[in-house]
């Protein structure tokens, strides 16, 4: 799938959560964007140095719903990207280039998917529900989606999560909470997302785990493991960093 350049319009946009954005675009040429669930799409914005700077962010579109592009991005205060998208109306554009992107699903003999994320690092496994649904009619096989942020109300498509685990009973959805102190639901846990591993008995093997978000979180679920026994070709990341 070639990487192709478009402008894309605003057509909306949302608050998720007090810090998280959801936004809605649609190509400029009014082209459908060919891409796999779990790829992003990477905007190109006018640096203060007088270069172009370059953000990506991971289609959270549920994928066949439509053809438009959404992203969920997070405010950091200062930041390029941040101030300029939060600052969109809807009809202003970017230029942006996509889809590129390796954190996808699969066709492989596993009896266990993994999806843990930080923050906006849920939003390629939103957008792979469909395709999860379809894998998910194997009785055999199950999914288990771990999401990190500091408190409830950071908790963002969590009711899509919740909705989507009703309707198929090998899915499970936790989310953890590293500052959350009131009461919780059955679907959530106190701590950092990355401390789930040691209750999950994990099997390298016949488990493969995806990754996203925050660097700090992968590294240090990345260590913990290979140090289980699991191959590096088992423990699939993307890191959420500033390219330049
Ligand atoms: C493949 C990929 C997919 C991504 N998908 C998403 C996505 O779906 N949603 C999303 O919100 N982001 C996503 N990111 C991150 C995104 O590309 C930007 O890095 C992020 O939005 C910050 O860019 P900025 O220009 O606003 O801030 P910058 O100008 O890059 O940073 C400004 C300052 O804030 C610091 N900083 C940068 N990020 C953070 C942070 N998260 N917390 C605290 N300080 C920070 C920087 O070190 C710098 O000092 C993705 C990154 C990659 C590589």
């Amino acid at each position: 799938m070639a990487i192709e350049l478009f402008n894309l319009v605003l057509k909306s946009s949302k608050m998720l959560t007090p810090n998280t954005k959801h936004m809605t675009f649609v190509r400029e040429d009014g082209k459908k964007l060919d891409y796999i669930p779990g790829q992003f799409v990477t905007f190109t914005f006018d640096g203060s140095d007088g270069k172009p700077k370059r953000r990506s962010y991971s289609i959270s579109s549920i994928y066949g719903q439509s053809d438009e592009i959404e992203i969920a991005i997070s405010f950091v205060q200062g930041g390029i990207a941040s101030e300029a998208l939060f600052k969109m109306e809807p009809g202003q554009k970017f230029p942006a280039m996509g889809p590129a992107g390796r954190l996808i699903l699969q066709e492989e003999p596993i009896s266990r998917c993994i999806l843990m994320a930080t923050g906006t690092g849920v939003a390629p496994y939103r957008c792979m529900l469909p395709q999860i649904a379809e894998k998910l009619k194997n009785p055999d096989f199950t999914v288990e989606l771990f999401l990190g942020v500091r408190l409830r109300e950071d908790l963002l498509y969590g009711e899509d999560f919740v909705e989507f685990a009703k309707a198929h009973p090998n899915f499970k959805f936790h989310a953890y909470y590293s500052r959350e102190d009131s009461e919780l639901k059955p679907y959530e846990h106190k701590g950092y997302v990355q401390h789930a591993f040691a209750n999950l008995n994990l099997k390298p093997g016949a488990d493969v785990i995806y990754l996203c978000g925050n660097p700090n979180m992968i590294d240090e679920a990345f260590q913990k493991l290979v140090a289980m026994g699991f191959a590096t070709k088992d423990i699939r990341r993307e890191k959420y960093i500033s390219s330049n």
